[in-house]
Parts: C-alpha cells; structure tokens; sequence
C-alpha cells in the first residue's frame, strides 16, 4: 500500500474532521454593547439618509431631485457631495476610492485612486472633486468588448450611477469607498452589464405609463422593475478545494466518481444548518446588512453542503448590485471560515446543481398617492384593479411568448448548460407556469364564458373578482417550470447561479415592455369601438390568450414529454449555449433592442460576441484542466496501483499459483487504455479548435465535439477511481467533499 498517512489528501481529510466552527464577531458599539441589525444596517453606506444628515438641504433637495428626473448632476451639487463623501470615508479610514462597475464578464471591476493630491506647495492634501466622483477613465482595454473598442482607443468611462447607493468594501482590514457606475466607451457605447439595464427600466417605464394613463391611472409618472435573486452555492472545506486542481480553475469538478449516498435520501433540504455553516452564514449576513443589502432568508438546499440566501426584493438595479456584492461577500467570508464557496451551477455531476431564482415585478415606482408603491403584479381589491393585473400579465406572457428565443439566450452559459435540461433544472425551454386558478381563468376568457354579460357580471362569473382571495392561499406550486407565477410575481428560474442577474433582466424588461405597447397599441384601437374601456380590456386579453397559448405549460417541465409536446408547439429548444446566443442577433431581437433604445445594433452584436467568447475561453480552460490532471494525477496514480497489482501476479507465478488479482489487473490495463485512448482524442479536439480563426466556428467545434470527449475521459477517470486502491488516489472524492466538509 501507498503510504496514505502522509499523502496530501489524507491530510485534508485529518485537518477538516478536526475542525471546529469558525469565529463570529457580532457588532457592539463603543461600551461594546451587541447592536440591532437595524442599529447597524447600511453603516457602510453613503445613503440618502447620511447624505441628508451631512448635506446643506438645499442641495440634498436638489440631489434627489435631479436623481429622480433622471437628469445629469450639476457640478455645484456634485462638488458638494464628493466633499461631504470624502469627509465621511476619512473618518473611517478610507484613503482610496474606486469606480466599482460590471464589465460583461459577469463580475464586477475596480480601480483604487487615493484622495492624496499635492497642492500648488508641494504639500500633501486630501482632495476628492464632483468631476471625479461623477466620472473615472480606467485603463479598458482588456475588459471585453466584442469588438465594439478598437485597442487604439482603449478608453472607456466609469461614470457614477446616483440611484444605487456609494458604500465602502472592507476587505483584509483595508476600506475603500465604492461608487456604483456604469462603463461606457469614448463614443457612449456600453460596455457593461447595467447600462442596458438601466435603460430597459426607462423602456419599460415609458411603455407602462403610457398603458396605466390609457386604463385611467393617469396618476402614474414612474414604473420600476422589482427583483429579488434567491442565490444558491455549495460550500466545500478549503483542504479538500486547494487539492482539486479542477475547481480551483474552472469552479467545478471535472471527474469524481458518484458517492453510493447522494441526495436520495432528501435529508438536506431545509435540514438543520450544521454549525460551522451557520457560524459563516452570520458573518455573511453581518457584513451584507452594514452594506445595506437586506439579507432575509437562509436554508439548506436539496443537494449535501448546499445553500441559499435570499434578500428582501428591491429596485431591479439595486438588487443586482446586492447581488453582486453578496457573491463577492460569500466568496471572501467562506475562506475566512476554511470554506471555498461554489457558485458554479454545477461544482458535482450528479448533485443538483445551483440556480438563481430572479423573482421579478413591476411596481410604480412615482404617482399619486393611490398608485405609488403598487406591485403590478398584485390583483387588487376593485375590479379595475384586477383588470389591470390582468393586462399586465397578458403583457409578461405575450413578451416570453414572443422573445422566448431570447431569453433563453439570456441565460446562456457554459456552466449553465450542465444544469438546464438535466432532470433537476427547468429544461431549456422557455414556458410560462401560471397555476391552476389562473390557468381556468384565462381558458374560461377564452371560451368566451362572459359572452352576453355585462362587465360587472363578468368579473363575478370568471373570478376575476376574487383573484386577491384565492391567490393568497394559491399554493400549487410548480418547481419544474423556467417561468413561474407565484402569487404576486414572476419567478425566472433558469438564471445560473453565477450570472449577473443584469442581463437576463434587461432582457426580460425589454420582452414585457414590447408586450405593454402592442397591448397598448391594441387596445387603442378596441376602445374607439366599444361600450366601456372595460370592454375593449377584455377583448384585448382574449386575444392574447389565444396567441400566447403555446407558452402556458402546466405540467412537469423535466420529463421527457414535454420535450416532444414542446416541438410540436413549436417552442425553441435550444440545447446549448452557442445555441441559444444567436438568438441575441436575430432579426426580431435587434429589432426589439434597438426599437426600445436599450442597445444599437453595434451594442447588440458585441453582447453575442462577447458571450461566445467567454464560452469558448471557459470550456477551453476546463478542457486543458482536464488534459493535466489525467496526465499528471490520475494516470500516474493509476499506473503505481497497477504495477503493485503486477507485482503480485508475478510472485504467484513464481511459486506456480494464480494469483486472484490477475483478473483486476487485467480490468485495470483495459480501462486504462480506453482513458489514454480518451486523452489523445482530447488532445487532438484540443488542437483541432486552436487552429481554428473563428470564435464562432470554435463554438460550435465545442460544443459538438469537445464536450463529448470531455464526458468520455470523465467516465474512463471515474472507473478508475472505483478501481484504484483508496490510498494511492489523489483528489479528494465526492464523498469526502459533500459528506465530511
Ligand atoms: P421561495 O419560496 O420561492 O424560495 P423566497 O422567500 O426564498 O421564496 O424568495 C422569494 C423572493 O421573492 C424574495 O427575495 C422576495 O423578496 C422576492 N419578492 C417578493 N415579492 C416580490 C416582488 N414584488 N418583486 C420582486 N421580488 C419579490
Ligand atoms: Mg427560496
């Protein structure tokens, strides 16, 4: 035998059953008293309330004023804030500030620049001015642009965005003040994720309004779209990560045989949170509320060492901001507390892997007193506000009806292609849950079971009337659907669990408010002929019921059925990522983006640009990861094992017996062969997609043909770990991974 008491993994496997749970430091104020969550909550932010507290009020007015008009900051009032904001990070030791944006990588992107300036002395002073605070020039030539910036003209603007609030990151005892911008090239192109999302909320504001003062809530000025994104991760001892060669370069395992237990027994879900988790999770949720994100839930998920928390929803462009710094904060706490936080979608074949649920709605965001606040989305207490919940959701369906092609290219990812589809993930077709009630309701518009009444009559006769009510106990609940209903909002189930959720939701602003204005556009033409707005309304949302039809999937969304019911509804299944892009630059997706101003067409192009490429580059990565750890690993440590085996055999020989293990042996040399087999194969794909000049063409080699090969070695190397002696193999396994960390 090897001598498995010194070899590394037994190590990782001595130190983590040694552990003890990590460190909690709960808040206290200077008698160190412990403080309320809402003592605390937001101290790392420069908020509307500290603005008001440190401002002249004069300019604070004008701050939310031109804020709330969407209108650029005059240099008085910027002048103003940079030096209140400065005064207010020197006091908690803050001597650098950055620009924090999201270039389409998916992460988001600083660069520290100190108050430090000389003055006309030579004398050292802290200076920090509106123009800086409103606008930076980061050096952009190795963010991705998909060619929209040529490298001559690397120069790409971080310019601040006013509506989601300026906070401090502290990290390795180091504070520097965060300026949520967005990132735009010399000529105004975006080269980030939340320029576009700013500009599908106006898109899907104007298109809102225009239909609520149609209905005659002329009182609307402002629509907002509301998210709330339930992360999921797993979390895994840093012992057992730093031995994975595969998940510290790719985010998941690219071998490792099935454990016998894996999540049959469905113990895990909402099971009790071990302490060690529990002891990170709080000084997650410590750190997340003094940045201001409202952190509400915490629970075991279905898979062992699998979690999520979820936020209390917020404006769309603030909640994704959250969102990014509660990956960046689960990330940088897991290691402090020895674990490594996995936010791949799919860290271990054959576990279910991560999603992240982006609950989505819209609610009035500006409007007289009778309509501000309102979730559109929430059947109301009168008729004409259930009408126009119905509206609205005629709208949401009739846009994923017609963009389902792109929103599921919305969602498209390497890491994202393990997971949908799978038979544990909403498949990668884009249908609409609505639940039971709704269901009946609309096939009964559709029959025309109000034909005849008045509309009083017909509200009472489809229950329309008593949506409110039976919604509130609606609890059928479908989890196989990508789109769901439930109660209040929509669920779009299919994002990755590693995705910025900006994307996705540009793209779902845009499809809905195309929904709103052909609603809208409908619906003008109807009133002209018709008794009462009513009326029309109903007319209207027949119609849409009947085009839509195709996208209300009711049942489950993982069998196989559905898949063949699916093509006969001609629904898009697009089964993988380059795929799934080109939908982003078809005709009727460019159309939609350009038509609502969101993007040009040059903006349009460089988003599928930039997405195959961040595939190709991914894949490839994993790829040449796979390629080392068989030559370097597994291999190797399947050759020891088996001369071990050959050395028995020949003492057998020696002394005229058969030894038993010559039939093990002979198993090992031939899946052996079958994996170098494999290796070669990969290596010759490998190749083969290098010398190819097209990120396109790539793709596509990718997809087909590597991927495939991947699988295959992947099968031969976990074969082999069920044959190689247990001391001799080198990367923690499965079970140790999701049963001991
Ligand atoms: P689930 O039962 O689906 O796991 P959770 O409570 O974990 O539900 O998550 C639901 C999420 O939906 C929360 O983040 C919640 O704040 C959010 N949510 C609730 N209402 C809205 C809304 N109107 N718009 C957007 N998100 C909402
Ligand atoms: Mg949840």
């Amino acid at each position: 035998m090897a001598d498995t008491g010194s070899s590394p993994r037994f190590q990782a496997l001595q130190t983590v059953t040694a552990r003890n749970p990590g460190k909690v430091t709960l808040p206290t104020d200077d008698n160190g008293n412990l403080l309320k969550v809402s003592d605390y909550f937001g101290m790392n932010t420069f908020s509307l309330k500290q603005m008001k507290e440190k401002l002249p009020s004069d300019i604070y007015k004008r701050f939310v004023a031109s804020t709330q008009a969407g209108k650029k900051l005059d240099i008085e009032v910027a002048n103003a804030l940079a030096h209140a904001m400065k005064e207010w990070a020197m006091e908690s030791g803050i001597t650098h500030y950055c620009h924090w944006f999201q270039p389409q990588t998916g992460t988001t992107a600083e660069k520290h620049d100190s108050f430090l300036t000389l003055d006309s002395a030579g004398n050292a002073i802290e200076r920090f001015s509106g123009a800086q605070l409103i606008q930076s020039e980061p050096d952009a030539s190795s963010f991705p642009s998909g060619g929209m910036r040529t490298t001559f003209e690397a120069r790409g603007y971080a310019a601040w965005d006013p509506t989601s609030p300026i906070f401090f990151a502290e990290i390795g005892g180091t504070r520097t003040l965060c300026i949520p911008s967005v990132f735009i090239s010399y000529h105004g192109d975006a080269l980030d994720e939340k320029t576009g999302l700013l500009r599908s909320n106006e898109a899907l504001s104007a298109s809102t309004v225009k239909l609520l003062h149609l209905i005659g809530d002329t009182d609307a000025r402002h629509v907002t779209a509301t998210l709330g994104p339930e992360q999921e991760y797993f979390l895994i001892d840093r012992s057992f990560f730093t031995l994975r060669p595969d998940l510290v370069m790719s985010g998941r395992t690219l071998i490792g045989a099935h454990p016998p237990k894996g999540q049959q027994l469905e113990d895990h879900y909402f099971g009790s949170i071990p302490a060690r988790v529990l002891a990170f999770m709080s000084e997650v949720e410590t750190e997340l509320f003094k940045l201001g994100v409202p952190a509400k839930t915490r629970h075991n998920e279905v898979a062992p060492m699998q979690f999520e928390i979820a936020p209390i929803f917020e404006e769309a462009n603030v909640a994704i901001d959250h969102n990014h710094l509660t990956m960046e904060v689960l990330k940088r706490v897991a290691k402090r507390h020895n674990f490594e936080a996995l936010l791949h979608e799919k860290p271990f074949a054959g576990v279910n892997g991560s999603g992240k649920h982006n609950n989505w709605s819209m609610m009035v965001s500006a409007g007289g007193p009778e309509i501000e606040g309102i979730n559109l989305l929430d059947p109301g207490k009168t008729p004409h506000q259930n009408l126009r919940f119905l509206l609205i959701l005629m709208a949401t369906l009739k846009g994923v009806h017609k963009h389902a092609g792109l929103l599921r290219a919305a969602i498209a990812s390497s890491g994202n292609d393990h997971r949908l589809g799978a038979n544990e993930a909403p498949p990668a077709i884009i249908s609409v849950f609505l639940g039971n009630m709704l269901d009946n309701m609309l096939n009964e518009i559709e029959k025309d079971a109000h034909k005849g009444l008045s509309y009083t009559e017909a509200v009472i006769k489809l229950g329309v009337s008593r949506l409110p009510t039976v919604m509130k106990d609606n609890t059928d609940r479908n989890r196989t659907s990508p789109f769901a209903f439930t109660g209040n909002k929509f669920e779009f189930r299919a994002v990755g669990s590693s995705a910025s959720c900006s994307f996705p939701m540009t793209l779902l602003n845009c499809a809905v408010a195309d929904g709103i204005n052909e609603i809208t556009a409908a619906l003008e033409g109807k009133i002209k002929g018709s008794k009462s707005v009513e009326e029309a309304i109903f007319t209207v949302v027949k119609e849409v019921i009947r085009e839509t039809k195709s996208i209300r999937f009711e049942g489950n969304g993982y069998s196989g059925e559905w898949v063949i019911e699916a093509e006969k509804r001609g629904l898009p299944h697009l089964k993988t990522t380059p795929q799934a892009l080109h939908e982003i630059v078809s005709q009727k997706s460019i159309a939609l983006l350009t038509g609502l101003g969101v993007f040009t067409t040059e903006e349009v192009k460089s988003r599928f640009h930039v997405r195959i490429e961040i595939y190709n580059k991914k894949v490839m990565i994993e790829a040449e990861t796979l390629e080392t750890i068989v030559q370097t690993q597994i291999l190797p440590a399947a050759y020891q094992y088996s001369t071990v085996l050959a050395e028995g055999v020949a003492a057998a020989k020696a002394i005229g017996l058969k030894a038993p293990q010559e039939e093990v042996l002979a198993r090992l040399y031939q899946t052996l062969s079958s994996a170098q087999a494999e290796l070669k194969k990969l290596d010759r794909t490998l190749g083969q997609i290098r010398s190819n000049e097209s990120e396109e063409a790539k793709a596509d080699l990718i997809a087909a043909e590597l991927k495939p090969v991947m699988d295959s070695l992947r099968k031969e190397c976990d074969q082999l770990e069920n044959m190689v002696a247990d001391g001799y193999w080198p990367l923690p396994k499965y079970r140790e991974m999701l049963f001991l960390s």
